[in-house]
Order: structure tokens, then sequence, then C-alpha cells
């Protein structure tokens, strides 16, 4: 079921956005060659306790999932491209991380992502966690009253494409509300006027991920964790966001 919420649920999931682009600041600057995977969840877990907040992941435990995931925090490295479940691991240098944080504050949810290279940079990563960006922004752009769902899709796609870039669309974007994942899905593709009617107090999340060189993955044996296919790297960008009458609200936003 798709929910809409007015303006005053959307004024109050204010908080749980800016808390979570807090924790993912914080997590950008903790994240440095030598630091482990798993300080990087115990700051995100002080930080939750700190402020009071609730994981979304830490019992999240859907159908295709061998157990609780158990960590508050995904940390996706190098071909590890989504859902990565954080290990006894020191960041090297020239690593791709990509960190994704989910937590409810006061009943809300609000859920994004950021890729970051430690150390010294492969210009070809950085290019691609850039795409990732760009075509988030583009997603954005296209979240507007009266567009249909595939614009969003649509525009991500195109920045893809244009990058050389395939797309996955096992997983995408999702509504956000009370809880982490509600309809609709958001795929990172979509045909231009087609799909569900974009309306006022949907919220949504849009997360584009892209890998270097396919777009097949598969799961790694600690059960959650997804690899590109190839051993190719992958970046992934995403923001929670609300479709209002004044335009689209990054409620995710630093
Ligand atoms: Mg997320």
């Amino acid at each position: 079921m798709i929910e809409l919420y007015n303006p005053a649920e959307i004024s109050a999931m204010r908080p749980a956005g800016a808390f979570v682009a807090s924790v993912l600041a914080a997590l950008r600057d903790a994240a440095a060659v030598g630091v482990n995977l798993l300080e990087l969840d115990a700051l995100a877990e002080s930080m939750i306790a700190e402020r009071g907040a609730t994981s979304c992941y830490v019992d999240y435990h859907p159908s295709f999932g061998a157990m609780p995931f158990g960590k508050v925090l995904c940390t996706s490295v190098n071909d590890a491209v989504l859902h990565g479940l954080p290990y006894d691991y020191a960041l090297a240098d020239g690593d791709l991380l990509s960190v994704d944080f989910a937590c409810s504050v006061d009943g809300w949810v609000a859920d994004a992502a950021t890729s970051v290279v430690v150390g010294s940079a492969d210009p070809v990563d950085l290019a691609l966690i850039s795409t990732t960006e760009h075509a988030l922004a583009a997603g954005i752009a296209a979240a507007q009253v009266g567009n249909k769902l595939g614009d969003i899709g649509s525009a991500i796609g195109e920045v893809a494409r244009a990058a050389g870039l395939s797309i996955n669309l096992q997983f995408g974007g999702h509504g956000v509300g009370r809880t982490m994942h509600g309809d609709p899905h958001v795929p990172n593709d979509g045909r231009p006027g087609r799909g569900l009617p974009l309306r006022a107090g949907l919220v949504i999340a849009i997360e584009p991920w892209f890998m270097h060189g396919t777009d097949q993955i598969f799961t790694d044996p600690d059960g959650w964790t997804l690899r590109s296919a190839d051993g190719s790297r992958g970046a992934h960008s995403e923001h929670t966001i609300a479709i209002t009458e004044d335009g689209p609200l990054v409620l995710t936003a630093p």
C-alpha cells in the first residue's frame, strides 16, 4: 500500500533525516586507511544511543536473510556493492567504501547512503561515485508532482547509460515512512511518463548504485553482502525525499 503523508507528518520526519545525514557525515570523516569496519559500526551505534534513535538494521530479518542483520550500518567495500555486513576488516589505501544507514527518530524513518574512497583514490572510482551522485540528483529532480514514477527511473538510467554503465534492477529505492521499506519500489531505470503518478506526500528513498563492469551480483557466504559478479567495484548514493507541491524535499540533505 502506498501511503501519502501530510505536511505536518513530513515536518515530523525532518529530525530523522537530519540525524541520518549527521551520522553519514561523521562516517565520511571517520573513514580512513586503517579504520576497521566494526569501528564505523560502533560509531554509528553510539550516535544512535546518544540520540535515542532506533536502528532499522539490527533486527532486520527479511525472507532472504539467513539471520537478523545484527549491525546498525551497511559497509560495502570494493566489489561488495550493497548490504555489506560489517566485519573485522581495516580499510586499506584506495578502498572504495559505501555506507548505507537507516534509523528511526520519533517513530519516523530516514535512509541514506554515500560512497567514499579512503587514501589515494583511483580516478575511475571517483568517476563511478560521481555518476551515482549525478544519477541521484537527476532522480530527485524528476520527483515532481505531475510526473510519473518512470520519470525518476528514466532520469537515473540515462545518467548510468551516458557513463557506459549497465543497471541491475533487482534492488532499488522504496517508500519510507514509519518503516524502512514500503511501496512503491523505485527502480533505477524506467520509461518516462509511465507508472505511478507522483503526488504530494509521497516519501521515497532514491538510491542509484552501479558497478564498473557488470550488472550481475551474487551473495557472499556471510548471507548478506552482495558482490559484483566480476569483482568490479560498486558505488551507491541514496537520499530519502518527500515529494511536495513545492518540489522534492531532501530529508537527508547534509
Ligand atoms: Mg539505504
